[in-house]
């Protein structure tokens, strides 16, 4: 089912990346981890729909996105990058398979955190989220999304990775074989993974070379 909803307000996250807080339908329905089809309500986009992940709980009143926008690229995030308070935009419900199944290691690369922001808002609720650990990778400190917040939340068991910057509080690389060998011990556990299609792809493949079970690692599909 189709939803218009204004756009209540919206707040700088990074130099490319942006927090938009909407009017939430009546009855309106999702899991944290799940994302919607998203567009803006003008003559020119209306049927340009991308997808884009809750970071809001089920519960709260509004709807809440963290999107990064390519400005250099005439899309539907460059649209939501101009947008202003009182604009709208049309929702779909929601869908997706990334929904906490239980205690893990969640890895993300750049945009691939917003999944996380849900489960993580949702697990401090419930005072379940110790026990967790995410590894996060970015090209730079100014990519890290909400690193505040997920340092606080986490502590030790947040752990930054950034290729293109040495910088302190980070580690310096990729999350590549050797990394995760170094960084996680127990193979026995869930897994998370969200991020470019192809980083998905190598990490899913490290992680059961390493023991994880397939079935144990979760991603959009
Ligand atoms: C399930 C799911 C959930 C998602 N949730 C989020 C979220 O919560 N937050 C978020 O920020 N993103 C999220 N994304 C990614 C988001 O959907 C894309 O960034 C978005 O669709 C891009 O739309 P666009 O119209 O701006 O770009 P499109 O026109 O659709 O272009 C697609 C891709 O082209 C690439 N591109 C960038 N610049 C250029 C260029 N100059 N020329 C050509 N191609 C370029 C980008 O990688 C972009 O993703 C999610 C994706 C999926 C599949």
């Amino acid at each position: 089912m189709i939803h218009m909803l204004k756009v209540l307000d919206i707040q700088p996250v990074t130099h490319n990346v942006k927090k938009y807080r909407l009017e939430k339908p009546k009855g309106y329905f999702f899991i944290p981890g799940q994302a919607t089809e998203v567009a803006v309500n003008t003559a020119k986009w209306k049927n340009e729909f991308r997808p884009f992940t809750f970071t809001s709980l089920p519960e709260e009143t509004h709807l809440e996105f963290v999107i990064k926008s390519y400005r250099d690229h005439d899309g539907v995030t460059n649209q939501l990058d101009k947008l202003e308070i009182g604009d709208e935009l049309i929702l779909d419900d929601a869908w997706g398979a990334i929904q906490y199944k239980g205690k893990g290691v969640f890895i993300a690369g750049g945009a691939g955190i917003t999944p996380f922001i849900g489960i993580f808002r949702s697990l401090e609720e419930k005072d379940e989220l110790i026990g967790n650990t995410l590894l996060f990778a970015n090209k730079t400190s100014g990519d890290v999304i909400m690193e505040s917040y997920f340092r606080k939340a986490l502590g030790n068991d947040f752990i930054s990775v950034l290729e293109n910057e040495q910088i302190g509080g980070h580690l310096h690389g990729r999350i590549d074989k050797e990394f995760i060998k170094n960084h996680i011990r127990d193979f026995n556990q869930e897994f998370y993974v969200c991020g470019p299609e192809q980083m998905v792809k190598d990490i899913s493949k490290i992680l059961k070379e390493l023991g994880a079970k397939p079935e144990a690692i979760t991603f959009e599909k």
